[in-house]
């Protein structure tokens, strides 16, 4: 089979990974860049325009796996649309939502290229999205059936526990066969179960690397993260300061938002109203609606029952008087500028009443990531708009991630046993730690970090 990796730079990035497979053409994921801007964030497209796309499969509702998939659509405009049915619920307003925010960039950051796409755009492609369950197998090229009798490749979602509706992709030829891990989490987080990866053989391996550059400190675990979150937010609420989480909308907000209520019906916490953004409330009223059908554990916990959720409109964080304790969940994970958490965060941080405290990744060039990095009283660049800032305020780093640890993914690649191993979805560090651990623990598979753009016949 031939593999390019489409992703557009060799961080992190926009995963989209084009796939031939015995005559037949697939696309697994089409996301967009985080940390760049207009046309730069798009997967590297042009290189595959002449082909002819079968199907574009999508592992989850991230935008850095899905933020493209309209623009991917307008150079195969037949190709379908497969994904997890708890993704389908969540897909149009995730690209809906994306039209929003690029045509704020436009209007804030003069970025001309923005909207990469429209409303309308959207809506038309929806008619191609298919939603499957897990563990059924789809043959996917079979609307493009061109030799007759040629039986079709299969592709089968299996559950990849990180955030609702999220899946590896496993790709069975008649010969051969791919697995691509997705972004995966092999641990329960609050709601969402850990992956069912277990019986995963393949001959090919794409697996992200996203903590390969980060060791499990010794005596770690999930439990006493919690308790150590718990101390810290009473500690805070007690001296009547804020606590700002900044997080993604979708996955960790709903993972944040179950931790409280538990700990409220506990009686851990205080009961208290908890200011979400829109966007958030949306995808946290889908995870209770399709609690169901998930895999998941407190099924019967509805969110928006359990907690009394305040949704804030725009610009109102900029007014709201930071006294009294609130808690505030809100999005951008990374406080990406003209975000409710970066706005508000902006107010935070120089009064040492204040907390904000992380619960997830934030690249060391976001606002977040040079908040997480600037010590008590060090004055730093926050951000374009918001300038330069003394912090003042406490800031914490909980490690509460939806990504598995790097022993977890080594002992996977044990597990499937593949001829040849890609690396992905990772910073350079990150792949590199895999690529010497794999070349030790398993000699006899072919490690490859292709560039960007760069096709690999495995
Ligand atoms: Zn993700
Ligand atoms: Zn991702």
């Amino acid at each position: 089979m031939r593999i390019t990796n489409l992703n557009p730079a060799t961080d992190i990035g926009a995963s989209a990974w084009f796939v031939e497979l015995e005559g037949h053409r697939l696309l697994l994921d089409a996301g967009t860049h985080p940390k760049r801007e207009g046309r730069d964030s798009l997967p590297l497209y042009n290189l595959i325009r002449r082909e002819d796309l079968d199907a574009i499969a999508i592992t989850h509702c991230h935008h850095d796996h899905v933020g493209s998939l309209p623009v991917a659509l307008r150079h195969f405009p037949k190709a379908h649309v497969l994904m997890p049915e708890l993704s389908y619920f969540l897909i149009e307003r995730v690209l809906h939502n994306s039209v929003n925010v690029m045509t704020r960039q436009r209007d804030e950051l003069g970025i001309k290229e923005y909207p990469l796409y429209s409303h309308d755009e959207v809506d038309e492609i929806a008619a191609l999205f298919q939603g499957f369950r897990y563990n059924r197998e789809i043959e996917w090229a079979a609307y493009h059936k061109t030799r007759a009798g040629a039986v079709s490749p299969t592709l089968e979602f299996y559950d990849a526990g990180h955030a609702l509706g999220s899946a590896g992709i496993m790709v069975r030829g008649q010969k051969e066969t791919l697995f691509y891990t997705g972004d995966v989490s092999f641990r329960d987080q609050t709601i969402l179960r850990g992956a069912r990866f277990d019986d995963v053989k393949t001959d090919v391996l794409i697996m992200e690397t996203t903590r390969g550059d980060r060791d499990v400190p010794p005596g770690f675990s999930r439990e006493a993260e919690i308790e150590h979150l718990t101390t810290a937010l009473e500690r805070v609420l007690k001296r009547k300061g804020c606590v700002l989480i900044p997080t993604f909308a979708l996955g960790r907000t709903q993972e944040i938002l179950a931790l409280l209520a538990l700990l409220m019906k506990a009686g851990k916490l205080r009961s208290q109203p908890i200011y979400i953004g829109r966007l958030g409330r949306a995808f946290t009223e889908i995870y209770d609606l399709e609690a169901h059908r998930a895999h998941r554990n407190h099924s019967n916990l509805k969110l928006t029952e359990a907690l009394n959720l305040v949704v804030l409109e725009a610009g109102q964080v900029d007014k709201m008087r930071l006294s009294g304790g609130r808690i505030f969940v809100l999005t951008a994970g990374m406080m990406s500028e003209h975000t409710a958490a970066h706005d508000l965060a902006a107010r935070m941080i120089g009064d040492e009443r204040q907390a904000i405290f992380f619960v997830g990744y934030a690249d060391p060039d976001t606002p977040g990531g040079r908040l997480k990095a600037a010590k008590t009283g060090a004055t730093f660049l926050f951000s374009g708009s918001a300038g330069e800032v003394t912090r003042r305020c406490e800031v914490q780093d909980f490690d509460l991630t939806a990504h598995a640890n790097r022993e977890e993914l080594l002992e996977f690649v044990g597990q499937v046993s593949p001829r040849a191993v890609l690396l992905a979805h990772g910073e350079v560090a990150a792949r590199r730690w895999f690529e010497e651990q794999i070349r030790s623990r398993h000699p006899k598979i072919k490690v490859i970090q292709p560039e960007p753009g760069k096709t690999v016949e495995v």
